[in-house]
C-alpha cells in the first residue's frame, strides 16, 4: 500500500469518525457566473499554532462538512500563547493540513496572519512559500517580505473594537501601504460584525472584498453562541478551481462577501449572482395588475423591495414567492435591499430583466 492510499483511508476514517458515522457534507447552492466558477471560501482562522482552540485538522473538516471549496488558516506570527504545551512552527498548520485538505478536495492556501498594533493592525498574507521569514518587528518590512514571495494581502477588521474603538479609520500608515501596494484586499465583514465604511472605501480604492470567520473556538460552538447556520463566507469568482485561479480573481476583485443575509460586491457582480440565482415568471394579469412568481434556487436569500406598492418581500434560499404588482410603467422595479455594492447603494433592477426567455 502506497502513502497516499494510507493517507486516504486516515483521512476518511477520520472525517467519518467526526461525522458520528457519516461523513455529511452541507452542500451550499451559488450559483457560477458567465465564465467563473464560484468558490465559497474562509481566508481567516486560528489553529493552536497561535491563539485558536482547535488542531490544523478540525478546520479542514468543518469546512468541509459546511461546503467550502477553500480555506487559509492563518495564525498569528507574533501572538503564540499555547507555546508552553505546542512548539513554535510557523509551517506546521498547512504541513498538518495540506494532505488532508487535498483528499477532501479542499483547496489549502497558505496564509499567516501579520499581528501589529493599530496603526496599521492585523494583516493577512495569501499564498506565501514560508510564514517564517516575514516574521518581522518592523511592520513595512513584513508586508514587503510577503509581497516578495507573491502574497495577496488582507487588511483584517479595519473596525474591530479592540483596535478601532471609534469605528474604522483610514490613516496616514494605511495611505503609505496603500501607496506601495502592500495590500490588496480588505475585510468588510470579519467574525460576527461588518463594517458599512469598509464597504464604501473598498469601492472607492478599488480593493478586493472579503468576508471571514477568524474563528479561534470550534466552528460549532460559533455556530451555537450566534444562532446562525453559516460562517462568514469569501465567494471567489475564478476561471479553474485552483489556487492560481483564486489568485488572480483576488487580484482583478471578483470576490462577494457573503455574510448572515448580506452579499457585498461590485454591483455587477451582485447583478449576475440575482440573475442566476433567480427565476421570474407572470402567472397571473388583469388590466389592473399583473402577478409574478420569484423562484430562488440558490441559498442566498434576497431582501426585495417594490418601489410600486412600496411593499417588501423576503426570499429565502430554495424558496418561492409571489408578488402583485400594480400594471404601470415602471412597475416591476425592485430594490435588492441585502445585495450592497456600498452602504448605501442596494441593487436596484426590474423584475422583466430576471425573466428567462
Ligand atoms: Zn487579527
Ligand atoms: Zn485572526
Amino acid at each position: 500500500m502506497n502513502l497516499k492510499r494510507i493517507i486516504a483511508i486516515l483521512v476518511v476514517s477520520w472525517l467519518t469518525s467526526q461525522a458520528g458515522g457519516q461523513p455529511v457534507r452541507n452542500e451550499l447552492l451559488v450559483p457560477d457566473i458567465d465564465g467563473f466558477h464560484t468558490l465559497k471560501c474562509d481566508f481567516h482562522m486560528h489553529t493552536v499554532f497561535s491563539d485558536g482552540d482547535v488542531w490544523p485538522l478540525t478546520r479542514v473538516s468543518e469546512a468541509w462538512r459546511e461546503g467550502l471549496d477553500a480555506i487559509a488558516i492563518t495564525d498569528h506570527l507574533e501572538y503564540t500563547p499555547h507555546k508552553k504545551y505546542v512548539p513554535v512552527n510557523h509551517e506546521a498548520p498547512y504541513e498538518i493540513a495540506k494532505g488532508p485538505a487535498e483528499q477532501a478536495g479542499l483547496i489549502l492556501i497558505k496564509g499567516t496572519e501579520i499581528t501589529k498594533s493599530m496603526p496599521p493592525g492585523h494583516f493577512n498574507a495569501l499564498f506565501i512559500d514560508q510564514a517564517s521569514p516575514v516574521h518581522n518587528d518592523d511592520y513595512k518590512q513584513a508586508l514587503r517580505e510577503a509581497k516578495s514571495q507573491g502574497a495577496f494581502i488582507i487588511w483584517n477588521h479595519p473596525g474591530w473594537k479592540a483596535q478601532a474603538p471609534d469605528g474604522p479609520k483610514w490613516m496616514v500608515e494605511h495611505q503609505e501601504l496603500f501607496n506601495e501596494k502592500l495590500f490588496h484586499g480588505i475585510e468588510v465583514a470579519n467574525y460576527d460584525e461588518w463594517y458599512p465604511e469598509v464597504l464604501d472605501w473598498a469601492a472607492e480604492k478599488e480593493l478586493t472584498i472579503f468576508s471571514n470567520s477568524d474563528i479561534h473556538e470550534p466552528m460549532s460552538d460559533y455556530l451555537a453562541q450566534k444562532k446562525t447556520d453559516r460562517r462568514p463566507i469569501t465567494l471567489v469568482f475564478a476561471k479553474t478551481k485552483t489556487p492560481d485561479g483564486i489568485k488572480e480573481a483576488m487580484l482583478a476583485g471578483r470576490t462577494a462577501g457573503w455574510f448572515r443575509e448580506y452579499l457585498f460586491a461590485k454591483e455587477a457582480i451582485l447583478v449576475e449572482l440575482l440573475k442566476k440565482s433567480v427565476e421570474v415568471s407572470i402567472t397571473d394579469t388583469n388590466e389592473k395588475n399583473i402577478t409574478y412568481k420569484i423562484k430562488n434556487h440558490s441559498d442566498l436569500e434576497f431582501d426585495l423591495h417594490f418601489s410600486a406598492n412600496q411593499g417588501n418581500k423576503l426570499l429565502p434560499g430554495r424558496s418561492s414567492v409571489l408578488v402583485t404588482l400594480p400594471a404601470s410603467d415602471d412597475h416591476d422595479r425592485v430594490i435588492v435591499r441585502n445585495l450592497l455594492y456600498k452602504s448605501d447603494k442596494p441593487v436596484e433592477t426590474r423584475l422583466e430583466t430576471l425573466q428567462k426567455p
